[in-house]
Formats: C-alpha cells, structure tokens, sequence
C-alpha cells in the first residue's frame, strides 16, 4: 500500500488537481492520498491573522480573495463545492483575534486549518466524479492526535496508529496534511510545511510500504535548484542522509519527516508532479555512497552533507579558495561553516563544485 503527498504547487490551480489525478489513478496502489493548502493560502491566513488585530476589513477583504481563488478552482475543474460554513468559521476566527487583539497561537491553528481543508473539498468533488475508483474525504482530526504545542504540535504516535482507518480494497482515502488534534478535540498544526511530516506519520499507522512525496522539483538536489542551475537531483540517500540536510535547511522535506520512514522502514520517493515519469530520489535505509552528498544553505550558514567529512580538509579547500569561514561546526554526517555576507555566493559556488566533481549519482 502506498500513501501519495501533493504540496501546495502540486494542487495550485485546476490544471495542477488534474495531474494530480492523472498521478493517483495510475497507481492502483495508492490508497491514502495527503495533501496540502493550495500553494499561498496558509501564508494568506497569516495575513488575516495579522489583519484581523486592528482592521477587520482588510482582513474580510483578504478572505475573500483567497476564497474566491479557490471558487475559480471549483469552476474551472466544473465541481460546485459549499465554502459557507468554511467562511462563517474564518469570519468568526478574525472577530475573536480582534477581540483579544493577539495572535492567540490555539485560534492560529485552527485559521491555519481552514487551508488544507478547502483544498482537500475540491479535490474530492473532482476525484468523485473524475476517476472510478471510490474515493473517501476523511477528516485527519479523526486520527492525528498531538500534543498542544500549538503551530509546533507533536504527534501522538501510538494514538494515531489505534485510530488508523480501516481501508478497504480499491478505496481512496483523501485527507489533510499538516493539521491534527488534541486529545480534547482542539486543532493543532505540526509546523509551517509539516504535511510531508503527516504523510509519513499516516504511513506509519496505516502499514504502508512506500511514501511519495510530489512536488515542483524533480527530487532532492545536490543544492536548492533556485540557488544554482547546476544542481544535480540525487537518485539515492538514507533517512539520516535526508534528515540531516533537511534539518540544515533544505526545505524540500520537512524536518522530522524521515523519523517515522526510519523506523518503520518504509520508502520514502520525492517526485515531480508536472514530470511524473523521473525516477525522482529514493531514500531508504541505503545511504547514498559520495564523499560529498549535498548542501543546504541558512543565512549565514553553509552545511555540507557527505560522509567522514574532516574539517581540515574542508576549511584547506576554503582557505585555497580565500574564503576563511568565521566559524565551523560539524555532527557526524554534516560540516557547517558560518560565512561572511560578502563571501557567500563564492563559498557556495565552491562547494557546490566540490560537490559535483565528487558525486557518484547512480
Ligand atoms: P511543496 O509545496 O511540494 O511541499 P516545497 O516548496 O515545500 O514544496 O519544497 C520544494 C522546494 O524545496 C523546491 O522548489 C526547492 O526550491 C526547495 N529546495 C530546497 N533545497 C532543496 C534540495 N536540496 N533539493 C530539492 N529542492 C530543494
Ligand atoms: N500548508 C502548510 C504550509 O504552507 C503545510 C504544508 O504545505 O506542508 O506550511
Ligand atoms: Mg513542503
């Protein structure tokens, strides 16, 4: 059984949700599909968040629009989808903010949940009536219980595996990412980005063998490919590979999302949606075999990700490329250099090479 997530590019308009479909219907596998707000919402319900403390209009005025996006979505896919209650509970959520006149991180959550709300309701209208296969909208609050760390919840990790749905043969289930619940039944989030993070938590509980993440790039990278045109898409790395360069910065996945693929073994595929038939990156128990993997960047930090790594043989290469990092620290798979802003795009340049002249990408 496999679990398919589609980030918030991947549903961001009409022509996205059909790929989509085209993706899920290919494979008869697929029986638990994850996704996220369409791309921009949950920024957008930051805003009227913030709005909503002292201007109430504007922060109407901010709903509106982004509602009426996703109502062009339902047009454009030829679905009807009701947003009355949707809208009611926001307009009510930017009253009780303006009242308190703070962000209150409980109501956040519960705003930040209306994203992957929506969007899974038009996603399910058009899957409905679009592919043959029956296809279930299923609330993740029944299942995702957290902790009440509100926008950083914790999951509750046995709890969710004894209220895993029971899926039958030949169904789809749909559901959200990124948002869950306290044991007293409130909204919480596991972090801005965290849906890869439920992708696999539901993998988990579900005893799913492989998870794909899809996404607007063709994999993991050997660097952000919007920091360089050179970037490489890696075919292989382990969990902790992955983990580590997530967790220095790279925003392809979620920090914590290998954790559950870690234990419980389970495949964990990146993908293109809008180019379905690359290979993508497999990452497994399998660490990719480079010296030098791949590197994350984070304001004034440069992490490299590879294997036995020295710092003196990295800070040799810097220095031989006039580049003295201000300060230098490493973990066991990664070294992290502090760089001066003027040396910055060098240094990454610098070890972006390194990088590639050493990459054994098979
Ligand atoms: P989604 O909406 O599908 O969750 P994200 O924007 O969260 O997508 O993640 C995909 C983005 O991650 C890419 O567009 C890319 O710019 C960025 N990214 C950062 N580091 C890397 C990397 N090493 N490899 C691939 N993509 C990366
Ligand atoms: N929609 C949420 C965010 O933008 C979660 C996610 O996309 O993973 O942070
Ligand atoms: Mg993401």
């Amino acid at each position: 059984m496999k679990l398919y997530k589609f980030g918030g590019s991947s549903v961001k308009d009409a022509t996205a949700m059909r790929k989509v479909t085209s993706i899920i219907e290919e494979e008869p596998e697929c029986s638990i599909v994850v996704i996220s707000a369409t791309k921009n919402t949950t920024n957008e319900l930051e805003l009227i968040a913030k709005y909503s403390l002292n201007n109430l209009d504007r922060a109407r005025h901010q709903w509106l629009s982004t509602l009426k996006r996703h109502q062009q979505i339902c047009e454009d896919l030829g679905v009807y989808v009701s947003f009355e209650h949707i809208s009611d509970e926001v307009l009510e959520l930017t009253q009780s903010l303006n009242c308190l006149n703070e962000i209150e991180p409980k109501l956040m959550d519960q705003l930040y949940s209306v994203g992957e709300r929506i969007s899974t309701l038009i996603l399910n209208s058009y899957l409905q009536k679009a592919i043959t296969r029956k296809v279930s909208l299923k609330d993740v609050r029944e299942v995702l219980f957290t902790d009440e760390q509100w926008s950083f919840a914790c999951p509750i990790v046995e709890r969710i595996k004894d209220c895993a749905w029971p899926i039958t043969n030949n169904e789809i289930i749909l559901t959200q990412g990124f948002i869950g619940r306290t044991v007293d039944g409130a909204t919480t989030t596991l972090g801005r980005e965290g849906s890869d993070f439920s992708a696999t938590l539901l993998a988990q509980a579900h005893g799913c063998n492989e998870v794909c993440i899809w996404t607007d790039v063709e994999g993991v990278a050997t660097l952000d490919p919007r920091l360089s045109s050179e970037a490489q898409f890696l075919s292989t790395m382990s969990y902790d590979q992955a983990a580590t360069l997530a967790s220095l910065g790279a925003k392809v996945l979620f920090k914590r999302t290998l954790e559950p693929a870690k234990k419980e073994g389970f495949l964990v595929r990146v993908k293109s949606t809008m180019k379905p038939d690359l290979a993508g990156t497999v990452i497994s128990s399998i660490p990719n075999e480079s010296k030098y993997i791949a590197m994350a960047v984070e304001g004034s930090f440069i992490s490299i990700i590879g294997r036995e790594l020295s710092q003196d043989i990295l800070k040799n290469y810097l220095l031989e490329k006039e580049i003295s990092p201000l300060s230098i620290s490493s973990t066991e798979n990664s070294i992290s250099f502090e760089i001066a802003k003027q040396k910055m795009n060098s240094a990454v340049d610098h070890i972006h090479d390194l990088i590639l002249t050493n990459l054994h990408n098979v």
